[in-house]
């Protein structure tokens, strides 16, 4: 439609694209103060772990953050993707802001977006990171006097274990639909797996 209105030219014609163009940004605008708003309605705080792993001990041994593999509700303590180790001495590692709710995951995560050098680099990072919560997590167990040496013996060889990777995550309900297994089941068979590759605490058992 072509409109010939008095005073108007084809400079204020072009204004319009502009004023779309604002009208357009302030809608978006208002659509994320809309989504903040009705994310504060929500409980859920979805706290970030710091930007640097140093220990287990100033890592959250809780989070309500989703696996960045299963997809499932961290809950415990997320295992963090480590992009490079900035020093040994202390230790100090940069996170990806990626978490996982175990080694298991963490490792099909890497599978699948990685290769070469940068796949075995994460790979080793996650066995550091998998080293250590081991440590903490079966503090308990280190701590009882006649399993010391049973301890020692499987924490030299979890430096070297191969972390496996955790069971598809789409044979459950929620990607695949009523004949899929249930979130339950879906840990049920992570914790079989960890037994069978005596991963975390089965490395004592
Ligand atoms: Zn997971």
């Amino acid at each position: 439609m072509i409109m010939n209105l008095r005073g108007i030219t084809k400079e204020y014609v072009d204004g319009l694209d502009d004023i779309f163009e604002s009208k357009f940004t302030e809608n978006l605008q208002n659509d994320s103060m809309m989504i903040e708003n009705y994310e504060t309605k929500e409980t859920i705080s979805y706290k970030t772990p710091p930007d640097f792993f140093t220990s287990v001990g100033e890592w959250p041994t809780v989070s309500d953050l989703h696996c960045s593999y299963c997809d499932l509700i961290i809950g415990g303590f997320p295992f963090p993707e480590i992009e490079k180790i900035v020093s040994i001495e202390p230790f100090k590692a940069q996170t990806m802001k990626r978490y996982f709710c175990d080694a298991l995951c963490g490792r099909s995560f890497i599978d699948r977006e990685y290769d070469g050098q940068k796949k075995n680099d994460k790979v080793k990072f996650l066995k550091i990171i998998y080293d250590k919560h081991l440590r903490y997590e079966c503090a308990s167990i280190i701590n009882d006097e006649k399993n010391r040496e049973k301890v020692r013996q499987a924490l030299s060889i979890s430096r070297v274990i191969n972390i496996p990777n955790a069971p598809d995550k789409t044979q459950m309900k929620k990607f695949s639909g009523d004949m899929g297994i249930t979130t339950e089941e879906y840990r049920e068979l992570k914790e079989h797996v960890k037994k069978e590759n005596k991963i975390g605490c089965y490395a004592f058992a």
